[in-house]
């Protein structure tokens, strides 16, 4: 048997980290067994809609460097891949359970339904369709057909007997099947419901392996009934853990960024990422923690998908993140940076752009944190503050001798280099007898307008030596 499993999105707004690691579970399982990954576009709910979410879902696909064999852009033997463009097909086969008495057209109106939920609210009991439609006699329905009233379609569960759902990541799930309500499959506005379009959709896309959240578990059993009314074998299903916050409630946008994109904009790395979605419900049963998607590949299996709610934590992300960045080489880590510099910047020439990176390599989490510690390489003039130049303790003519001073060491500096720049200026401090911190702190102010850079001399032999005399003068020279 060759594995194909499915992700199956409704369009109702922006890719959900949750969502995503589902999806990349599913990913993972169908590279691991050389299988098809799928993704349908779940859009039967029209009402929910919102429009540009599955260009943002591709997006974030294409972002995260995950590829998909048949759905939307890509086709395939199945298709189509977006439900709306189905719905024949789900006519077809409601047409083919209500003909074997295995649903039936429902015509309770919604006034009926709300006052039967609050009788059976009043007597405490649990809520349900009371299958008043199930038992019409043949000439009511004829009534109503000609009459043509409104209706749904309602799957008819059998009145007893239990169904069991074999799930790979919870084990066997089972109901009593007169627990189970009459839910409808083809809504008044001849849409299907989610039970009936997936189902009949795993079924004709031969799907293998139903990879899906959680919420889903409580109807699992369902749709087992669905699958022996049509008479066909299901596929295997693993009810996958939420993630949930640090504190345990079900992530959302309170516990930080949730969609992909806003994760992407923050400046994480799509690696990063991956590797701290995947561990979010699975372990590799050892301590290791960092993982690229094709040891991913290897080690992945559902054995090791714990049943309970998996934490999604923003302050172990940024350490994944972190330790990425460091992990690159800097011109690479140095094109990372690039699309995050303001224009001036991205325009920069790669061996600039990359002994800045060297310089950050250690210092960021972040690649949103980029600009405003490199602006000031990307500037004719930083215009320092003259108040920031000068501390407590030293006069505006003492700042701009020793500025004056410091100009001169960098221009005479041989070689022009960090290693030479940092004692030249020790001595300078106890020339002048001046504290360093003093003169230091106003170096820094001078070369890059800020109280806070990456380390000053190294930060001086990246701004190079022209550019460096310039500024320092140009400081001295704002003192007067
Ligand atoms: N359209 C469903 C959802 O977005 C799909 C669930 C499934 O994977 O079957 O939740």
């Amino acid at each position: 048997m060759s594995v194909r499993v499915r992700i199956a999105p409704s369009p109702t707004g922006l890719p959900h980290v949750g969502n995503f690691r589902t999806f990349l579970f599913n990913w993972l399982f169908a590279r691991q067994h050389g299988g098809a990954f799928v993704i349908r576009i779940e859009d039967t709910d029209q009402a929910r809609q919102v429009p540009g979410s599955v260009e943002a879902l591709l997006e974030a696909f294409e972002w995260l460097g995950l590829s998909w064999d048949e759905g939307p852009l890509v086709g395939g033997p199945y298709g189509p891949y977006v439900q709306s463009e189905r719905l024949s097909i789900y006519h077809r086969h409601t047409d083919q359970l209500v003909s074997e008495g295995h649903a039936y057209k429902c015509y309770c109106s919604s006034e009926r339904l709300t006052a039967l939920r609050a009788e059976q609210q009043a007597r405490k009991e649990p809520p349900g369709y009371d299958r008043l439609c199930r038992n019409l006699s043949q000439r009511e329905r004829a009534e109503h057909e000609a009459g043509g009233d409104p209706h749904v379609v309602r799957f008819a569960v059998p009145l007893d007997g239990s169904t069991t759902c074999h799930d790979l990541v919870h084990g066997d799930i089972t109901w009593e099947n007169r627990v189970l309500d009459d839910f409808v499959i083809l809504k008044s506005d001849t849409f299907p419901t989610y039970h009936l379009a997936h189902l009949v959709d795993d079924h004709l896309m031969e799907i293998t392996h139903v990879l899906r959240g959680e919420q889903w578990i409580s109807s699992a059993t369902r749709h087992i009934l669905l699958y022996q009314a049509f008479g066909w074998t299901p596929p295997l299903f693993g009810h996958l853990p939420d993630l949930l916050g640090p504190d345990r409630k079900k992530l959302s946008k309170r516990h930080g960024a949730t969609d992909i994109g806003e994760f992407k904009r923050a400046g994480y790395l799509p690696e990063a990422l991956l590797n701290y979605m995947a561990l979010c419900g699975w372990s590799p049963g050892t301590d290791e923690e960092i993982f690229s998607l094709d040891q991913f590949i290897k080690q992945f299996s559902l054995e090791r998908v714990s049943p309970a709610g998996a934490i999604f934590d923003h302050t172990k992300l940024d350490w994944f993140n972190g330790q990425y960045i460091r992990s690159f080489a800097p011109p690479d880590l140095a094109a990372r940076m690039r699309p995050y510099l303001p224009a001036a910047g991205e325009r920069a020439d790669d061996a600039d752009l990359t002994e800045i990176a060297a310089l950050l390599q250690d210092r960021i989490k972040l690649l949103s944190e980029v600009p405003e510690l490199t602006d000031f390489f990307f500037t004719d003039s930083v215009n320092p503050d003259p108040s920031l130049l000068v501390r407590s303790g030293t006069t505006r003519d003492q700042i701009a001798e020793a500025l004056r001073a410091s100009a001169d060491l960098v221009e005479a500096a041989q070689p022009f280099d960090h290693d030479t720049l940092e004692p030249a200026h020790r001595e300078l401090c106890e020339r002048l007898g001046i504290k360093a911190t003093q003169l230091f702190m106003a170096i820094r102010v001078a070369c890059t307008g800020k109280t806070a850079t990456p380390p000053l001399f190294e930060t001086m032999q990246v701004l190079g030596r022209e550019r460096t005399v310039k500024r320092l003068r140009e400081a001295a020279e704002r003192l007067r």
